[in-house]
């Protein structure tokens, strides 16, 4: 179909339907005209809706996810957020500090006048509420197990190939993660920078309440976070632990028994909230900066880690790639209204634009932090201290450094 013309029915195809895909296809069911047939393929099994217990999934596992403001926003926006607050660990306050040196910080929701700093979620959670909604909206095409193999490109559109049938889309969302196939066989050029360390994940309890503390410890082998959960009626006091290690001590840890993995991380962390009580499941991710330096092309679009896989040390991946579904989706449904194909070139490269500076602040915080606080050099040493130390002692300074992090900033801007 021309451009121009009257359309009838357009069709987005979004390949992967992990936490971004979802995400995007729920904004588009909001934002887009009715006549927009919106399709999801997932190749991996997600959960049943009555199901007690998940297959593994690669997006919806044992992780935590930090949500900043911007997030909550959207998810606000969405209607889903009333179904997450259960499962949501506010951040009231965050301790950042370095292992044996004097700077440390404390940043406040208090100081900022807001009610928390963040959320965290277990993926899990987050999974079956983003299935849940997709499920009810009829307009959404779930199509699961279902692999996209293959996606040629022509002037009208894409032929995509999904188990062994062809669609045809006028624009190909490719959300299929970091390691994303389709990017690669399309020939979408990528920046891929390995920090030569793993993301050492668990959830955890303490003998003390956090009371919606946070930590963020650098240490000499790299950043420590301990985010705060909701109570279970198991187990209470509890943090998901994201810890960034040398390989072979990830993996020497990964599978140490209780009592030294124990141990190992009370050395690391201290004893801020007394003794570990309970050690959960531990796996591991290796870390790598991965970045599509072209994101879109004519009737195509990279979103989500396809996009940018970032270092986890910021807790910013998926929250800076849910601001730029929000963004793609109030692009795409502008040319929509004007009768333009959503896969329109001019669309997409306008939503490219909107989001450079945005992805350029947050990729370069993400990638930048974990590194500076592991330089031995003893003036920059001193630097990071007297930087930790700042923040604590500037309050305007904190509020700044608050602000960049929730993201609002650039949401307001993503919206023009
Ligand atoms: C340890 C760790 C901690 C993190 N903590 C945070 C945090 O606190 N806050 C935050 O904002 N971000 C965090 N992140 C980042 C966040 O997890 C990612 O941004 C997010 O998972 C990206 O989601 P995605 O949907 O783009 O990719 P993925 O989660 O990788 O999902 C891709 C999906 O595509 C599917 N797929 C793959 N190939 C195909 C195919 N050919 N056809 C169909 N489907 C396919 C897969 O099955 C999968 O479901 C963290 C990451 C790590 C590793």
């Amino acid at each position: 179909m021309s451009d121009g013309a009257a359309r009838q029915s357009d069709h987005v195809v979004i390949a992967g339907g992990g936490m971004v895909g979802l995400s995007l296809a729920l904004l588009l069911d909001r934002d887009l005209p009715e006549r927009v047939r919106i399709t999801v393929v997932e190749g991996m099994a997600l959960p049943e809706p009555t199901a007690v217990s998940s297959p593994y999934h690669p997006s919806f596992d044992a992780r935590s996810t930090a949500l900043s403001f911007s997030t909550a926003t959207l998810l606000q926006e969405l209607g889903l957020w009333d179904e997450l607050l259960p499962g949501l660990g506010p951040i009231r306050q965050i301790h950042v500090s370095r292992r044996g040196r004097f700077g440390s910080s404390c940043l406040s929701a208090h100081e900022q006048g807001w009610d928390a700093l963040g959320w965290v979620v277990e993926n899990p959670c987050l999974g079956r509420t983003l299935l849940a909604a997709v499920r009810g909206r009829p307009r959404i095409e779930l199509r699961c197990p279902a692999r996209v193999s293959e996606a040629r490109a022509d002037a009208g559109g894409m032929d995509v190939t999904l188990d062994g049938e062809t669609v045809r889309a006028d624009l190909l969302v490719i959300a299929d993660g970091a390691a994303s196939t389709l990017r690669e066989s399309l020939g979408f050029f990528t920046r891929r920078k390995s920090y030569g360390q793993q993301g050492l994940i668990a959830n955890l309890a303490f003998e003390q309440d956090h009371q919606g503390w946070a930590f963020e410890r650098f240490t000499a082998s790299g950043p420590l976070a301990l985010l705060p959960l909701v109570a279970t009626a198991e187990s209470a006091h509890r943090m998901a632990l994201v810890w960034t290690l040398p390989p072979t001590e990830a993996q020497r840890l990964q599978v140490a028994d209780d009592d030294s993995f124990r141990r190992a991380l009370e050395d690391a962390f201290g004893h801020r909230l007394g003794r570990i009580t309970r050690v959960g499941e531990r796996h591991s991710y290796p870390l790598a900066l991965v970045e599509a330096v072209e994101q879109a092309r004519r009737h195509c679009v990279v979103l989500g880690n396809a996009a940018h896989a970032l270092h986890p040390v910021a807790g910013q991946g998926f929250n800076l790639a849910l601001r730029d579904a929000a963004a793609l989706s109030t692009h795409i449904s502008d040319a929509v209204r004007r009768q333009r194909s959503p896969g329109d070139l001019d669309a997409l490269e306008a939503y490219t634009r909107s989001r450079h500076e945005d992805q350029a602040i947050t990729i370069g915080a993400s990638d930048g932090l974990p590194g500076l606080f592991m330089v031995a050099d003893p003036l920059v040493s001193l630097g990071r201290d007297l930087a930790l130390a700042g923040l604590d002692l500037f309050p305007l300074l904190r509020r700044q450094f608050v602000h960049q992090a929730a993201g609002m900033a650039a949401l307001e801007t993503a919206r023009g």
